[in-house]
């Protein structure tokens, strides 16, 4: 566990993913991580502490432009708290980058057979393992790709996914993890949990396990793991943020 915001939209990313990370504070958290997607590289910023450290190093922000993003506050179960094992977690070149709340239980097996190829793993967390398996499985086609390490990994997981050649979207996708689509007016979102999008939409879609979602400004779809496109209908959200905020500060990771 334990925190995982995403958006994709007109609006600047960055403060949106600060503003959603705050929400979701509750849930409790040793590091924080943002990765923005200003249209040309896939910037990551991350460190160990307080989101309040993470706010200060990028200025509120500031000094990430970008319209695509994902966001992080982890609570370390495989690697000790630290910069480097702060998630987004990213493959050699920076062309996908990840946050992942959950465990992969067989990331030691996935993780030899991934250097026996030749990958290089930066830090001690079970989460990097996604980065490359996603890599190895990309050959164009983030839905394929997505399912095969679907197929691949044991154990939970939340996630939301930057690919480089796809500057328009926002890939997540989850397992016994917790995670939310919110539609708003000026883009799309994903969350952990409902009151870190409550600012910008009431009208959610509640992701079932192994189903995919592909988020652009003005589009949702969802997909089962087969790669098939599924319907899906959202739920408007009837309470007040000041309750949700409250319910919410009863729950932790
Ligand atoms: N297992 C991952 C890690 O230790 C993710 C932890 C989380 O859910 O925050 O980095």
């Amino acid at each position: 566990m334990c925190g995982i915001v995403g958006y994709i939209g007109t609006a600047q990313a960055a403060p949106i993913l600060l503003d959603g990370l705050s929400k979701l504070e509750y849930r409790g958290y040793d590091s924080a991580g943002i990765a923005v997607y200003d249209g040309k590289e896939i910037h990551v910023k991350k460190a160990a502490g307080r989101l309040k450290v993470l706010s200060e190093l990028t200025h509120d922000g500031a000094t990430m432009p970008g319209t695509l993003g994902i966001g992080h506050t982890r609570w370390a179960t495989h690697g000790s708290p630290s910069d480097i094992n702060a998630h987004p977690h990213y493959n050699k070149g920076e062309t996908i980058t990840v946050v992942h709340n959950g465990i992969i239980e067989n990331y030691l097996k996935l993780k030899k057979k991934l250097q026996d190829k030749g990958y290089e793993f930066l830090s001690e967390t079970d989460t990097e393992v996604l980065a490359h398996l996603l890599d190895y499985y990309y050959k164009g086609n983030p839905i394929e790709a997505i399912t095969k390490v679907m197929h691949r990994v044991e154990g939970s997981y939340a996630l939301g996914i930057i690919f480089k050649e796809f500057p328009d979207t926002l890939y997540a996708v989850r397992k016994d993890s917790p995670l939310i689509v919110g539609k708003a007016s000026d883009g799309n979102l994903i969350a952990s949990d409902v009151p870190a999008v409550l600012k910008y939409t009431r009208e959610v879609y509640f992701i079932q396990n192994e189903e995919i979602a592909a988020l652009k400004t003005d589009s949702i779809i969802f997909y089962n793991v087969d790669s098939e496109e599924i319907q899906k209908t959202s739920t408007t959200i009837e309470w007040d943020i000041n309750a949700a905020e409250k319910a919410a500060t009863s729950i932790s990771c």
